[in-house]
């Protein structure tokens, strides 16, 4: 909904604004939208968010929708490949520790496991030049705000109701025609990104066949973003209340895991309990490794029996060098069959370009420093706050032009301005402010890869983020965007 409704007779606000404010954030504090206070371990805050949902293009939402589940299936195989993961990543390989010790694990390690489940979320931004949605990037670990990206929708139904008049808030099910006229009807998605990716953690479970046995959160040191994930372990207990939770860091690890060389098991010290799942929530940059013994954990979570989300081949597999590899010529229509979906898929690709090749770099370097402001330079990083802009991508062509090779350039995405108020912790809201959106779609996969059966491919919810146009980064743990939800009416 547009913040513009107010200065309509028909939908005035009811209160001012600061009491919806305060409405909306008590909301946030009794359904769990929390994070821990900063420094702190008992201490929990809002998540930022929007006071109301941003009007959003149903048709374009619904395209994004209807491609995921070829996504799911693309970026699976594209994992399963090691020739095509081998030469997306040939280039920094030899110069990214972080990469190489990653490709390292994988080739060294036998496959104890053919169960492989992973939650993915493929982020996009609508292009307003051509009118069409173009991915940002697709995250094969940690793909975070599952657990609250539901909440917000229950959020904005309520705020909604409490701030306008004659207001008429309705479910659509996604997929669902609207009605003709629909302009005094607010249209909220359902959103079931928690409860499905729930579900493909049990059925991960259910096939590693141990009932006894454990699922273990790889969690980073001082991890605030709690809520969102007890939200997923809470999800899980309310139908199988039996399985037990672990959420432990690399360093914990280090004490606590025992790998048996005979059967390929992990366990837990000191209860003894055997890991079904280990489910990454960290260990996606170089520093979640704090010393060597961190990497000897991974190795050891890769070469045994639990089933990993995501498993390092599908980690590879997310890097933004594979991602533009992914847009060369034939290469997805060898994984997608169907020649209306790879036509899709292609078409959400923005141009990319690297910069390992000798006879296109020169080349490479020119267009990127002659059209500085419509690229977005990425390095093969997950989490925020990685890329250059700008002045930042001049300095990096002037004095570390030997770095490029560790980036791709993107295509700069300029996606429609909408204005909205956003909620922050400590009274920083700020209301009125002209913004952007990031969507983007879960994916859940649970397969077998030596049968290739798929036991799960579906797509799952959505997470909206908003941010001011003046912020290039994205990112809500990261404090640059705010969390959100669609008003596609
Ligand atoms: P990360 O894995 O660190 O999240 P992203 O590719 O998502 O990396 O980039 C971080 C943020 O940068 C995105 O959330 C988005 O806001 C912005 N961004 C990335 N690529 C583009 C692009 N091509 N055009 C516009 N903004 C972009
Ligand atoms: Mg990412
Ligand atoms: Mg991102």
């Amino acid at each position: 909904m547009s913040t513009d409704k107010q200065d309509d007779g028909a939908m005035r606000l009811r209160w001012p604004i600061e009491d919806i404010v305060a409405f909306a954030k008590r909301y946030a504090l009794t359904h769990g939208l929390l994070c821990l206070a900063p420094d702190t371990v008992d201490q929990a805050t809002i998540v930022p968010f929007s006071l109301f949902p941003s009007p959003y293009s149903y048709s374009h939402f619904k395209f994004i929708w209807s491609i995921q589940i070829a996504y799911n299936r693309l970026y699976n195989r594209v994992s399963l490949d090691d020739e095509v993961l081998e030469k997306a990543l040939s280039s920094v390989i030899p110069i990214d520790d972080f990469i190489a010790r990653l490709w390292k694990i994988h080739r060294t390690s036998k496959r104890q496991q053919p169960i492989q489940l992973d939650i993915y979320r493929n982020d996009y931004m609508l292009d307003t030049k051509l009118n069409k949605m173009r991915q940002i990037e697709f995250n094969t670990i940690s793909s975070a705000f599952a657990g609250l990206t539901g909440i917000v929708a229950d959020l904005h139904k309520a705020v909604l109701h409490y701030a306008f008049d004659n207001c008429n808030v309705r479910e659509l099910e996604i997929g669902e025609e609207k009605e003709k006229s629909t302009s005094t009807i607010d249209l909220i998605l359902p959103n079931n990104a928690l409860i499905k990716s729930a579900e493909a953690m049990i059925k991960a479970f259910e096939l590693y066949n141990n009932p006894n046995a454990c699922i273990l959160f790889l969690i980073v040191p001082n991890e605030r973003n709690i809520c969102d994930q007890n939200a997923l372990i809470d999800a899980i207990q309310k139908i199988r209340p039996n399985i037990r939770f672990h959420s432990k860091t690399f360093e914990q690890l280090i004490d606590e895991l025992f790998y048996d060389e005979k059967t390929f098991n992990i366990h837990l010290k000191p209860s003894n309990d055997e890991i079904a799942i280990v489910y990454f929530r960290a260990g996606y940059i170089p520093d979640h490794y704090v010393n060597e013994n961190c990497w000897l954990i991974r190795e050891k979570i890769e070469q045994s029996r639990a089933i990993k989300c995501p498993t390092i081949r599908s980690q590879l597999a997310g890097c933004k060098i594979v991602q533009e590899y992914l847009t060369h010529d034939h290469i997805i229509e060898k994984y997608i069959d169907d020649k209306t979906l790879s036509t899709n898929i292609r078409s959400t690709f923005a141009s990319m370009f690297t910069f390992d090749d000798q006879q296109t770099r020169e080349k490479n370097i020119n267009i990127l420093r002659e059209n500085v402001h419509s690229y977005v330079l990425k390095p093969n990083r997950e989490g925020g706050g990685n890329n250059k802009y700008d002045d930042d991508i001049l300095n990096t062509i002037k004095n570390e032009e030997k770095q490029l090779i560790n980036y791709i350039a993107m295509e700069k995405i300029f996606p429609p301005v909408c204005t909205t108020c956003l909620i922050k912790p400590n009274g920083k809201h700020v209301l009125h402010v002209e913004c952007i959106n990031e969507i983007g779609i879960y994916g859940t996969m649970v397969t077998n890869v030596d049968t290739n059966e798929e036991h799960i491919n579906e797509v799952t919810g959505y997470l909206v983020r908003t941010k001011t146009t003046d912020t290039n980064e994205g990112g809500v743990a990261t404090g640059y965007s705010v969390l959100d939800c669609l008003d596609v009416s």
